[in-house]
């Protein structure tokens, strides 16, 4: 049986027309990023800028399954915002797979993300209204993918995350891990080619988040994941960790 928590097959990524384009599915280069530094309403009266990364150099594999790591403030969901196309930073450059981020418009970048990039954040961010199915097949609205369509996917990979019972519940008719696991549902629907992950078992007990940590390594089996977390257990299903201290990386696990 095809496990749909991997990449469709037969879809691959062109790399062809970039000859500098390495095999990584992101490559940061010599990333500062400042929040408040430019139009900061703050900026006049009193210095607000914050240097949340300061020359982060980082390269992940197409199949590579990073942690982040460091103390609360250091930069770690900054990064995650940087791949994910949700902030451009300061300085440097920024590349998913064959583009660089930080030359596209915001709606450049809103599509490259919408294709290829799914997110999971520590509280879900589900949308209460709507069924777990109707959550998950939420990103391919956006994408424009036939109604019939949306429904097949959307209720395969309920199943695939063992919620195939659930699918016409709503958020709050759920545990928090069962919402959790809708959630990487929704990020997986558009078969992203980078999963990001901010402390994804942080609103988990520890019984619940192994379940979650179970999925994350099979989805992180054939795809690029970025995981920021606190927690060991979390950070233990990485092929490697990135330790971040004050928004450098002081150690990138190789
Ligand atoms: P972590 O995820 O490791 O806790 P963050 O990337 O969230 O770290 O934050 C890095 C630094 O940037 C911190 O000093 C934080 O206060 C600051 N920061 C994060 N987001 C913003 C924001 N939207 N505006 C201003 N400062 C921010």
């Amino acid at each position: 049986m095809i496990n749909r928590l991997l990449r469709v097959p037969g879809r691959s990524t062109s790399r062809t027309d970039d000859e500098d384009a390495s095999s990584a599915a992101v490559r940061l280069a010599d990333v500062t990023h400042e929040y408040g530094s430019s139009g900061s309403r703050f900026r006049s009266s009193r210095d607000r800028t914050v240097t949340a990364l300061r020359d982060v150099t980082l390269e992940i594999g197409p199949d590579e399954v990073v942690g982040l790591q460091g103390p609360s403030g250091s930069g770690k969901s900054t990064i995650l915002h940087a791949i994910a196309g949700l902030l451009v930073p300061t300085e440097g450059t920024v590349r998913l797979l064959d583009t660089d981020l930080s030359t596209l418009s915001d709606r450049g970048r809103t599509r490259v993300r919408r294709e290829h990039v799914g997110i999971v954040f520590q509280r879900f961010y589900l949308l209460s209204s709507l069924s777990a199915r109707a959550n998950v097949a939420l990103p391919l609205v956006q994408a424009g993918v036939p109604k019939r369509h949306r429904r097949k996917r959307a209720t395969e990979l309920l199943e695939d995350v063992g919620l195939g019972d659930r699918a016409t519940h709503l958020p709050n008719e759920l545990s928090g891990g069962e919402r959790q696991r809708v959630a990487i549902a929704r990020a997986l629907a558009p078969d992203p080619d980078v999963l990001v992950a901010d402390e994804p078992t942080g609103e988990l007990d520890t019984g619940t988040g192994a379940e979650v940590l179970e999925l994350l390594t099979t989805v992180g089996r054939d795809r690029a994941v970025v995981l920021a977390s606190h927690d060991e257990d979390t950070l233990s299903i990485a092929d490697r960790v990135v330790t971040l201290r004050d928004g450098r990386v002081i150690d990138d696990g190789r």
